[in-house]
This record gives C-alpha cells, structure tokens and sequence, in this order.
C-alpha cells in the first residue's frame, strides 16, 4: 500500500486515486528567467522519482508541469534585453529541457504554457467573481481571502483577524504579509499585457497553476507537487481559487519537497549562492552523481549539497556498476535456483515496503546494498549461478528503472558488436590491452560477453533487455 505525506493533513495518507489506476499529476513548473538551479532541480528529480515509482507501481501516470512564462522578473528581463516575452522565455525553456534531460528526468505528458493559457484564467476569474470572491480596484482584479474559509488551511495558519481589505500585487510574499492577492493585474504603461472581457492586464502567478492544472486534470485531481517555498502563498492561493470557482476538493494529496541548502542556506538566487547545472558540471561531476546525491536521502528532509557528497554519490554508482559487471561475467540467461529466487523476491518486497513508505530512498538503497553484499558472498562461496547473476542484474536494473543514475542499457544490434570486436582486435595488435580491456568492459557492461579463441573472439548475449 504506497503512503504519501499530505501536507494537508500533516500525515501519511493511502494513495487513492479519482479513477482506478490512473495518476493524475500537477506539479509546478519552472519560472523561465533565468536557468534552473541545482536547489529546482532537486525538486524537479524528486518529483521525477515520484512518477517512475508510481509507474513502477501499475499506475498510469498522466503529468501536467506548467511552463510560467509571464512574471514581474521575466518582463523586466525581457524589456532590459530588448527582446519580446517569447524571444525572451524561449532561450531558458529550451535550457530547462535539455538541462531535464540531463539528468534523465522524464518530461511531463503535457508542458503547458501560461501565456497560451490567457483565456482560461480569464474563465476563472470571471467564475470567481461571479461566485462573490474577487472584486476589482484601479483594474486589477483581487481575490478576497476573508470570503473563503479554508484559508490558511494548507500552511496552518490562523488569518482570522487580519486587515481585511489589504492588498498586495507582488506574487511572492510571506505569511506576516498575508493580504488579498492579485488574480489579475492592470496593464502598466510600457508592460506586455492582454486585452480581455475582464480588461487589459496580465495575470498573476497562482491563477495560471488553477487554470492549467483544472483543464487537463479535472477539478478534483490526485497529486500536486512544489517544492517546500509553494505552499504559502502559491499552493494556499491556489486552493481557495480553485476551490472557491467550482465547490469541490481541487486536490487529494500535497506533496512538498524540502530545500536544498548550501552552508545552512537555502540555495536561492536572491541569496546569491546558487549553481546551475551547468556549473556543477564543468566542476568534473557527472549527471548521475547529482542525481543520486538528490535522491539518496529523503524528500522531506532538507539536503546538504557538497563536493563530498558528490564524490560519495559517484562511489555508490560505482559500486552498483562493479555488481552489475562482476554479474554479467557469469550470468546466463536461466533460471535461478529457488532459494536465490527467494532472496531477489524477498529483497524486492523490502524495496518495495521502503518506497512505499513515503518514498523513503535512502531504506530502499539500504535494501540494495545489503543484498549486493549477500549475493557477493554467496558468489565467494562459490554458491552463486549463471540463473541467479542474471536474476541479480535484472533486480538492480529494476531499482534503476526508478532512480536511474546507471548507464541505461542499450540494445546493441549485432553490426555494432562486431565492429567493437574489430576495434579491439586492432588495439590488440597495436599491444594496446588498456583499450581492449575497456572495449571488452564496455560490450560487457551491455550485456555482451567476449571469448576470445584460436579461431578468434566468439561474442555471447549474455541476457537480453526485458
Ligand atoms: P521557480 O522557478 O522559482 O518557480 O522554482 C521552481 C521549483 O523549485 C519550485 O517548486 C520551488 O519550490 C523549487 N525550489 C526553489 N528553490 C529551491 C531549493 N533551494 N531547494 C529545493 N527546491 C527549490
Ligand atoms: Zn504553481
């Protein structure tokens, strides 16, 4: 039974969905002004390792990220550079993606974009004050936080007795500055904006997650995902405007990712302290170090983010890597004893019991690692066969299907193993072992095993890809 933590109820809930099978996914996209830092992108793998499990676990998963293209920073960006809004936008979307693919995150079934979405805001808007929600001043539109009662129900927060009236038309603010907050903002002199049967403006930020959010997934849908910052004001707002539109639960389960931090911090462009991918990288580290290191340890728990860690992430890869190429040396494709079988499915249960357990890496890592080990002694004690290796190596690509910081297994057709073959024979010649060994290791770690013979090398799958 997978449990996930709502931050609604501030506890662990069973995971039912609207309809049987199906996750329906909202999870907040990037705001395209600038690149993505390291600290997003942990919020953007957990959210990648939550629909790989969920995947895992039968579900088909249907995932909506917004693409917020329009905000106060992005404008101003826009205007200092001279160019217009998609000029603009179009450079860092284009960089999150591939930044995404990166690090092997999966891209979301749909990508909306706010700006394409300006019509369905302005339907909610209308909704909202024709429900008794919102009301306008100087052209701009606000939503009136004392007319919905839920309010402060995500972040619990108690806002009875607070000014009512108060507005505030910046997008980001915090409790303390709890105030009735722009659905739509007043076109500015100078300012991209829409003209619309609400009047010319723009939208502000929450409105856009409703409106998308509602379009592809229903009014009621399953999971919705931020990072720890979201939930007030974002999330709150999202809710009472969402909720206050249609009269029905917007969202079943709130899930929130912790920080990521740098000496205490957290990393926030605003602080000054942020890496990008890309910095990180020119730093000698490999994607799939990050990756590990974003997922070895708990969602809900804030992340230190070191050098060291790094090291120590590329040092568990590799001890994963050995497994699987000490394996595939022996492995045939048969199958494996019964009591091995008993091991992989027993190891296989507490993996599952982990990650169901609120997604809880670093348990199901641990489980990965006590059974290496198990099976390493077994294999010195000469009690391991080709059945059980190749068992082994389909468990731990199995793990990898959901954490995926191991080079993904490609199918090799059978032109590129005897051209492989040919390159090494020339190293050979050449007396150059270290370059045939490596080719070897690397036809290996593909799962085609060399014998080299009087009459030459012969070439072996030693398991085909599931
Ligand atoms: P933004 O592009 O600012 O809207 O942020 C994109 C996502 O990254 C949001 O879900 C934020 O909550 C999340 N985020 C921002 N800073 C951090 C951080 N230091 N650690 C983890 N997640 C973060
Ligand atoms: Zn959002």
């Amino acid at each position: 039974m997978l449990r996930l933590y709502n931050t609604l109820t501030n506890a662990k809930e069973e995971l039912k969905t609207v309809e049987e099978g199906v996750v329906r996914l909202y999870t907040c996209g990037p705001t395209v002004y600038d690149y993505a830092h390291i600290g997003n992108f942990r919020t953007f793998v957990f959210q990648d390792l939550l629909r790989r499990y969920l995947r895992f676990r039968g579900y088909r998963v249907i995932h909506v990220m917004n693409i917020t293209d329009v905000d106060d920073r992005i404008i101003q960006n826009a205007r200092e550079q001279g160019m217009s809004l998609e000029e603009y936008t179009a450079k860092y979307t284009a960089a999150f993606i591939e930044d995404s693919r990166t690090l092997r995150i999966e891209l979301p079934e749909l990508m909306p974009r706010a700006t394409d979405h300006i019509p369905e805001m302005v339907a909610l808007i209308k909704k909202l004050e024709a429900n008794g929600y919102a009301y306008r001043r100087d052209g701009s539109i606000y939503f009136n936080i004392s007319r919905f009662p839920g309010y402060g129900r995500l972040s619990k927060t108690d806002f009875r007795g607070i000014q009512t009236g108060a507005r505030v038309d910046t997008d980001k603010y915090d409790k303390e500055n709890a105030r009735d907050f722009a659905l739509w903002k007043a076109a500015k002199k100078g300012e991209v904006f829409w003209e619309t049967e609400i009047g010319p403006g723009r939208p502000g930020w929450h409105i856009e997650c409703s409106a998308m959010s509602m379009k592809y997934l229903g009014e009621t849908f399953d999971i919705h995902c931020g990072g720890a910052d979201l939930v007030f004001p974002h999330h709150e707002n999202e809710i009472a405007q969402s909720e206050g539109a249609t009269g029905k639960p917007f969202v079943r389960l709130w899930l929130h990712s912790e920080f990521l931090i740098v000496d205490g911090e957290k990393m926030s462009k605003s602080l000054g302290n942020q890496f990008t991918l890309r910095d990180i990288l020119a730093g000698g580290h490999s994607p799939e170090a990050i990756r590990y290191l974003l997922l070895s340890s708990h969602y809900r728990k804030q992340l230190n983010f070191t050098a060291d860690g790094l090291r120590q992430a590329q040092a568990s890869i590799q001890r994963l890597e050995d497994f699987l190429q000490r394996m595939s040396e022996v492995a045939v494709e048969e199958a494996p004893r019964p009591d091995f079988a008993e091991a992989v499915a027993g190891a296989r249960r507490d993996l599952v019991e982990a990650m169901d357990d609120d997604l809880n890496t670093s348990a199901a890592l641990a489980v990965v690692y006590d059974f290496i080990r198990s099976t390493y002694q077994r294999m010195d004690q000469q009690e391991l066969g080709g059945g059980d290796a190749n068992a082994a190596i389909e468990f731990v690509r199995d793990l990898d299907g959901i954490f995926a910081v191991l080079p993904p297994e490609a199918e090799l057709v059978d032109d590129e193993i005897l051209r492989k073959i040919e390159e090494r024979s020339e190293a050979r010649k050449r007396r150059d072992f270290a370059e045939s060994d490596r080719i070897r290791d690397w036809l290996l770690a593909k799962g085609i095993r060399l014998e080299d013979t009087r009459e030459g090398t012969r070439w072996k799958r030693v398991r085909s890809r599931t």
